[in-house]
């Protein structure tokens, strides 16, 4: 039976719609703490049924009703991409599951490599409803205030997933959605621009890229009637001096969202700039070597999601991002864990000599400037090809309908800004090619990289 036709799970899920939305205003430590103790333990006894989780937790010799609590969660073993990958796809869902009410949802492929997982419908559910959660913070009602979605709707990311083979197979959309306007950010960004013109949104959703180009457009007179209220920007990150280019371009005010494909919707910026983690639904760890660092300190990102019937994410190591987290705590009351920074994927970062580790910040950094220093959308696409520890090569692929500036002055820009940001001792060279193929990794290493110890993040 499909449970959105049951109206026990329907009341269910209203119920937590109206409940969820305000709780992390509401409570106090101690609540979220029993409540995070409690789902933990919930899950635990989900992830016995599912293959991965037993033999992972058979091997480590560990009985699972020896955790009781979220403090306890570090004693279980870690799960990698490999786990993932070798047990998928009847191994990492519930024996006891029924696959037909499973959707399937694939990471995007930014290096290459794309991963599956399985979501059922009360993590579609619940996850959509944690980024309405997000977007009522910032005054945003979704069945009130007219909303522009800028997502990947390719075929298998989790919009696609969530949206086209979740929700809209199951619910009237129309109903649902009459104020939603989906877009693709795969598409020509005039062609978004004249879309949203039509729309006259309140809000826009969409990438970072993606809304740096709009607002270059938006600077050159285009979409007179684009006035949103709120933008949120999700996907990477977010440059402070891009963020102010976009801000002044919509005289709107600019929050970061971030989510990632496995875990649903992660972390939001509040009105008063905290990084607030949807403490109720995930519980974060920065770990270095396996080992947990202090918060202030950059790592790599390990999730535990507390909810779902598809894929359990218990101690997740693979979405591939450095992060740290925050003690000192936000202002605005909430509770649950903060993020201090997020520095960008691991797998998208450049490893040079001394052991130091450039991270997709400093990327963002660079790519930005073309945006509001150089004010140019005429890098389309760009690949880094790391030859030996002292040789980089930037491939760029340039937009030949923007005639200025020339290619050999934005081939100098970006080649003296990657010279400042790696410093002395490795030489850089830019290069225009025709074309970088779609999918294909952004960053190719052939450093080996194993004997390496990291000495620091830049
Ligand atoms: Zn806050």
């Amino acid at each position: 039976m499909n449970p959105f036709h049951n109206p026990v799970f329907l009341t269910r899920m209203l119920k937590s719609y109206m409940v969820d939305m305000g709780r992390l205003s509401r409570w106090d430590e101690t609540t979220l703490q029993h409540y995070q103790d409690q789902q933990l333990r919930r899950i635990l006894t989900f992830a016995q049924t599912v293959p991965l989780y037993q033999s992972l937790y058979q091997q480590a010799g560990l009985d699972v009703r020896s955790i009781q609590g979220i403090k306890a969660v570090s004693r279980l073993p870690m799960v990698s991409k490999e786990d993932i990958a070798r047990y998928s796809p009847d191994g990492i869902v519930s024996q006891t599951a029924d696959r037909k009410q499973l959707v399937q949802v694939a990471t995007s492929g930014t290096t290459g490599k794309s991963l599956m997982v399985y979501v059922d419908l009360s993590e579609v559910v619940i996850g959509l409803l944690g980024y309405l959660r997000m977007l009522q913070h910032y005054g945003v009602h979704w069945r009130r205030d007219r909303i522009s979605i800028i997502g990947d709707f390719a075929p298998h990311t989790a919009e696609s997933g969530y949206i086209n083979r979740g929700i809209t197979p199951r619910f009237s959309t129309g109903f649902l959605f009459k104020n939603v306007q989906w877009l693709d950010t795969n598409a020509n960004p005039e062609k978004v621009m004249e879309d949203l013109e039509q729309f006259q949104p309140d809000c826009i959703w969409g990438y970072v890229g993606m809304l740096g180009h709009l607002s270059l457009l938006k600077e050159q007179g285009k979409g007179p009637h684009v006035t949103p209220r709120v933008i949120t920007a999700t996907g990477s990150v977010l440059d402070p001096a891009l963020k102010r280019v976009i801000e002044q371009a919509f005289h709107a005010q600019l929050y970061e969202v971030y989510g990632a494909t496995e875990t649903g919707p992660i972390a939001y910026q509040c009105t008063q700039g905290g990084y607030h983690v949807l403490s109720d639904l995930l519980y974060l760890e920065v770990v270095r070597e396996g080992q947990p660092v202090a918060p202030g300190k950059a790592g790599r990102l390990v999730v535990t999601k507390l909810y779902g019937g598809g894929t359990p994410i218990i101690r997740y190591d693979a979405v591939n991002d450095i992060i740290s987290l925050r003690l000192t705590p936000c202002p605005c009351g909430q509770v649950g864990q903060l993020i201090g920074r997020i520095y960008g994927r691991d797998d998208l970062s450049l490893i040079l000599p001394g052991g130091r580790i450039m991270l997709p910040a400093s990327f963002a950094e660079i790519y930005s400037k073309l945006l509001y220093e150089m004010r140019t959308r005429k890098v389309r696409n760009t690949k880094i090809i790391q030859h030996d520890l002292n040789s980089i090569e930037v491939l760029v692929e340039l937009d030949q309908s923007i005639a200025s500036p020339s290619d050999e002055k934005v081939c100098q820009f970006l080649q003296a800004q990657f010279s400042e940001k790696i410093g002395t001792g490795v030489t850089v060279t830019v290069r225009p090619v025709e074309e970088i193929e779609k999918g294909s990794p952004r960053i190719v290493s052939h450093v080996d990289h194993t004997a390496m110890v990291l000495s620091d993040y830049i």
